[in-house]
């Protein structure tokens, strides 16, 4: 969908459907390479990351189970706090298995800190991250993604799974959500 398309509501388009299914495939690729001879268990950190999981899973040529979690940040502010609580937790006992962690987004990165302590403690055999999108503010926290899809500049976007009140996770681009449908 092209910015122009809904006038006023999205400033920038950052990456295209087509971009972001490029950079899916390599990103599969890798990992079909890195995971050759495991079944890795992909973990999709609810609600943002389901457009993620359904195409990074399906350009993928290994098998692979899929598994969720669902987290929500305490605290009043937009900011993350990184206190984390756990809405839903894995179906599944991840002991001994090679995980991938998920994501839509790195911003603060708090939220990941959190979940990724949390998982190594229930002894994967491997824990790695994977996040389609990254914010400069991620490189201030130690959480470092084994692949990342793009780094974008320091706005709010929405798309491609990302909302704004719960809506435009189904915008195909990933583009900036103007200040004026929020303020
Ligand atoms: P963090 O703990 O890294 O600061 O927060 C990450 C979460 O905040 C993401 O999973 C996502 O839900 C939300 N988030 C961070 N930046 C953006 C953004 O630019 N747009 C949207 N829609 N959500 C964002
Ligand atoms: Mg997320
Ligand atoms: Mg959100």
């Amino acid at each position: 969908m092209e910015a122009a398309q809904i006038p006023g509501e999205l400033t920038r388009v950052h990456f295209t459907e087509a971009q972001i299914q490029d950079r899916i495939r390599e990103i599969a690729a890798e990992i079909d390479s890195d995971y050759a001879g495991t079944v890795p268990l992909l973990v999709g950190v609810l609600n943002g990351a389901v457009m993620v999981m359904a195409d990074l899973s399906r350009a993928m040529k290994l098998h692979c189970e899929h598994d969720w979690m669902a987290v929500s940040s305490y605290g009043a502010g937009t900011q993350s706090s990184g206190v984390v609580r756990i809405l839903k937790d894995l179906s599944s006992d991840i002991e001994g298995r090679h995980v991938i962690v998920v994501e839509d987004i790195i911003d603060t990165g708090l939220t990941l800190q959190y979940l990724l302590q949390n998982l190594s403690t229930r002894l994967p055999a491997s824990l790695e991250l994977m996040t389609m999108f990254r914010k400069p503010e991620a490189f201030k926290c130690n959480v470092v993604p084994k692949y990342i899809g793009y780094d974008l500049p320091d706005e709010f976007v929405v798309g491609y799974g990302l909302d704004y009140a719960g809506q435009y996770r189904n915008l195909r681009d990933c583009a900036t959500l103007s200040p004026t449908v929020y303020s």
